[in-house]
């Protein structure tokens, strides 16, 4: 009797899963017939005649849409920026939707999960446990797997740091047991940082290349909107694949996705989970296991700290923007394969697309291909590359090739020589050792200088110093462009001048007026009086010391002048070139 009753209940549940399954396949199905393939470029095409209606974004690799006739359409997500704006400019609608969010995927996945729910209970254990991993294998993450990635260093042009750090893995790959003979304990987890479209996919490919082992890629987004439980699932079985296969390259784009800092607010429970399996299996490698997880972010600054900890990601390496340099090589490796004009300079090219990513500089040079074959061109002209640049451009501020974002250059170029000059002028003994006018993943252009270390206090000097430094970026772009022109490129310079300033008044009894008093201390009797007094010598003082970096600056201006056209030439002036440049122009200057 009990046992036809579970029959009874099995059979119906066997039923109602040949329905679900049937009509999902069969939705699915219909659904995929209407749909035709644009590739990317076939889809900017239609976009330039104006035949989009619709597109759906969303985060994944391929995007849906419709066209003004009302047929459907796919075409590969560029993960450009600016693409929301492009489409919006071109009179594209676009729809925002988060994954998955066609019902009838949806309900057929609630389907699955609860009829493979259902039976599990029903049946054994053991069976339940195989419906689980079924369910994974049908969840819609897919491991993109490219066995024997092709791509080795050669694909990779410019970016030499980083891809020195990388180089040094292929050994560890190659012959783990090497190492671990020695007692060294192999990197396990690497994360590239730097701006989309920098290569870090590309390392990653080129280190699995150059090792000849496999290359399993995920990306971080994937997992945070899945259902519950399944995400810590797929890195496990992720990982279970990889140490079957032995020695491998794991990348996981977007990790940020999975291991934000965690503020106990935004944390989803499910992000969480995942981040905990990756981290488990990490530290679950054994030294000659030979896999390496590289993982890629825009942004070191936001991880949770958990992933940087020894035994994890423990070697980040920067991925920045190319320099003028390093863009000259990307061009030159990206046109190899195509029948260039001889008018072409790519030099000239690689002056006129700062700021561009690899990733830009491949995109348009691809554009420009795919103009000249329209016209039957025998060759790429100057004028394809010329327009392929607006393509490639599309959304930003439309300006002559030539003087796009020289504004931006030329400011930034005059702010960093001004704290270059200022320091070599009034600090002598502080090393100046880059300075640069490329973006960095910490800001607007870049500075370094390095005070001696070797010291256990600073100087009043010193402080004072540090303050003009700071000052003397904005103190150059007043002087060279005028006051409304000034830039918000001083932002940090002026939280950094204000940090010190009041340290010096409130903690440190350097100022006579304030007094050696510590205010930190007094403010606990609530002397609002006093504090007005600190702002109004705080503010005469900073005044003071801006009006002295201009000085200095205005009685040098022919030095900042040449430091600022040597940055524009060059972009990167590493410590010995900005001590010879400053020897040469003070000797003229004098
Ligand atoms: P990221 O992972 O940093 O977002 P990708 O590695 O996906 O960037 O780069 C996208 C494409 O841009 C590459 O496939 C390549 O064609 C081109 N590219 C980017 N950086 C470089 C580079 N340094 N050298 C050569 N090609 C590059
Ligand atoms: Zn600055």
């Amino acid at each position: 009797m009990k046992l036809k009753k579970k029959k009874v209940i099995l059979g119906l549940f066997m039923i109602l899963f040949i329905i679900a399954v049937g009509s999902a396949a069969y939705l699915n199905i219909k659904g995929k017939q209407e749909i035709q393939y644009l590739t990317y470029n076939q889809f900017l095409q239609q976009i330039n005649r104006g035949n989009i209606d619709t597109l759906y974004l969303i985060d994944d690799a391929k995007l849906e849409g419709k066209l003004k006739n009302g047929e459907k359409f796919e075409t590969d997500n560029p993960r450009t920026e600016n693409f929301k704006e492009m489409l919006l400019k071109n009179n594209v609608k676009v729809e925002e939707r988060n994954q998955n969010t066609t019902i009838t995927s949806l309900l057929g996945i609630v389907g699955f999960v609860a009829i493979f729910g259902g039976m599990g209970i029903f049946l054994s254990r053991q069976s339940s446990q195989q419906a689980s991993r079924e369910i994974s294998r049908m969840s819609n993450i897919d491991v993109s797997e490219q066995n024997q990635s092709a791509i080795t260093f050669a694909d990779v042009a410019g970016n030499a740091e980083a891809k020195e750090s990388v180089a040094d893995l292929v050994d560890f790959l190659r012959n783990p047991n090497k190492y671990s003979k020695y007692g060294a304990r192999i990197p396990r987890g690497v994360i590239l940082y730097g701006p989309p479209g920098t290569g870090k996919t590309l390392l990653a490919k080129a280190l699995a290349g150059e090792s000849g082992v496999p290359f399993y890629a995920v990306s971080g987004s994937d997992f945070v909107q899945i259902y519950a439980g399944l995400g810590a699932g797929r890195i496990r079985s992720l990982f279970k694949k990889a140490r079957e296969e032995g020695k491998c390259v794991i990348f996981i784009d977007e990790i940020d996705a999975l291991g934000k800092k965690r503020d106990g607010i935004n944390g989803s429970d499910e992000a969480d989970r995942t981040l905990n399996a990756l981290l488990t299996e990490m530290s679950g490698f054994h030294d000659n296991d030979g896999i390496i997880v590289i993982a890629a972010t825009n942004r070191l600054d936001i991880l949770d700290e958990a992933l940087l900890r020894p035994g994890r990601f423990d070697r980040q390496i920067e991925v920045g923007l190319p320099d003028l340099n390093a863009r000259y090589e990307i061009l030159k490796l990206h046109s190899s394969s195509k029948p260039l004009s001889e008018d072409i300079d790519l030099k000239a090219l690689a002056q006129q697309t700062v700021y561009f990513s690899g990733a830009r500089l491949e995109n348009m040079l691809n554009e420009a291909a795919i103009l000249a074959a329209k016209e039957n061109s025998p060759q790429i002209e100057l004028k394809h590359i010329d327009k392929a640049f607006y393509t490639v451009i599309a959304g930003e501020e439309k300006k002559d090739r030539s003087s796009i974002s020289l504004m931006d250059k030329k400011i930034t170029a005059y702010h960093e020589a001004g704290h270059a000059l200022v320091t070599k002028l009034i600090a002598p003994e502080y090393k100046v050792s880059k300075v640069t006018i490329i973006p960095s993943t910490r800001g607007a252009g870049g500075f370094s200088m390095s005070i001696p270390p070797d010291r256990l206090y600073q100087t009043k000097r010193e402080m004072i110093c540090s303050i003009k430094i700071a000052l003397a970026g904005r103190a150059a772009e007043q002087i060279v462009f005028g006051e409304d022109q000034i830039t918000t490129g001083a932002s940090n310079d002026i939280e950094r001048a204000t940090e010190t300033l009041i340290l010096m008044l409130r903690r440190f009894g350097m100022n006579n007026k304030a007094g050696l008093i510590n205010y930190d201390v007094l403010q606990k009797g609530k002397t609002f009086s006093i504090e007005r007094d600190i702002l109004r010598e705080s503010k005469r003082l900073m005044a003071d010391l801006y009006h002295d970096t201009k000085d200095i600056l205005q009685k040098n201006i022919s030095v900042l002048e040449a430091f600022a056209q040597e940055l524009l030439l060059k972009e990167i002036l590493n410590e010995k070139e900005i001590d010879r440049l400053f020897k040469e122009t003070i000797e003229t200057a004098s």
